[in-house]
């Protein structure tokens, strides 16, 4: 009788020991898993939180907020325009040029500075020793103002935002504001562009320098000895 109740008290010792190991076993393995869990969703924090400290590219960031504005109606001339004309040129640059609206021309191709005044814009950056794709181009507004028209106060108060972002992404040295309206917006002022070209401002900590528009050189080709003055001031900075 003794024996029969020895050999049960092993065999059940046995079996209780089988199921402790078993249930150890289950424990390692939801750990393992639990860790790996925990390694996702750190990896995962960290992309976001790398995303909004911004060491993500500058030229992702225009990317992204370009994307974001694709299809922007915020203004009337969201109706009318072809295409949006964000900006082009180097996101590290150091000099951005920035000019009132797209044209006709711009409006085709979704570019900025692309007609007769954007080929004098070249032709000022060529003589600063530049290329075009070493600095950016952009517009205080993106969509083109009907038959050329000067944009509207609402419409420049609607469309400011983006160019805000833009500007502090590249976050560049220098900015050029090309003409009146450039100048005007970016300096909140109504100073005439004859009294504020020719010497440095500050927008937002950057050194800002008005200059006249290109398409008033055309117009005005004597002009265009002031323009020069003010894009050596630039090229001294830079
Ligand atoms: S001009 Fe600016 S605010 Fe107006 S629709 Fe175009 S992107 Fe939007």
């Amino acid at each position: 009788m003794d024996e029969i109740n020895s050999e049960v008290t092993v065999n059940e010792l046995r079996a209780e020991l089988i199921d402790t190991v078993k249930a150890l076993r289950v424990q390692v393995v939801n750990q393992n898993s639990l860790s790996v869990g925990i390694d996702l969703r750190r990896k995962q924090q960290q992309t976001i939180k790398k995303e909004k400290t911004g060491s993500i590219s500058k030229e992702e960031q225009l990317k992204i907020a370009c994307q974001e504005m694709s299809s922007c109606q915020l203004c009337p001339l969201g109706k009318t325009r072809k295409n949006l004309v964000f900006g082009t040129g180097n996101p590290e640059a150091k000099i951005v040029f920035v000019g009132e609206a797209p044209g006709a021309d711009e409006d085709e191709q979704g570019l900025p500075f692309v007609g007769r005044a954007g080929q004098l814009l070249t032709d000022i950056i060529k003589a600063m020793g530049y290329q075009r794709k070493d600095v950016y181009i952009c517009n205080i507004l993106k969509c083109r103002p009907p038959g050329n028209r000067n944009p509207q106060p609402d419409e420049i108060s609607m469309c400011e935002p983006f160019l805000k972002k833009q500007l502090q992404i590249i976050s560049p040295e220098i900015i050029c504001a090309l003409g009146s309206f450039a100048a005007k917006t970016l300096l909140n002022t109504e100073i005439p562009i004859s009294a504020l070209r020719g010497r440095f401002h500050s927008y937002e900590g950057i050194k800002l320098m008005p200059t006249y528009h290109p398409a008033y050189l055309l117009r005005n080709p004597s002009a265009k000895k002031q323009v020069w003055e003010d894009v050596q001031m630039i090229m001294k900075e830079v």
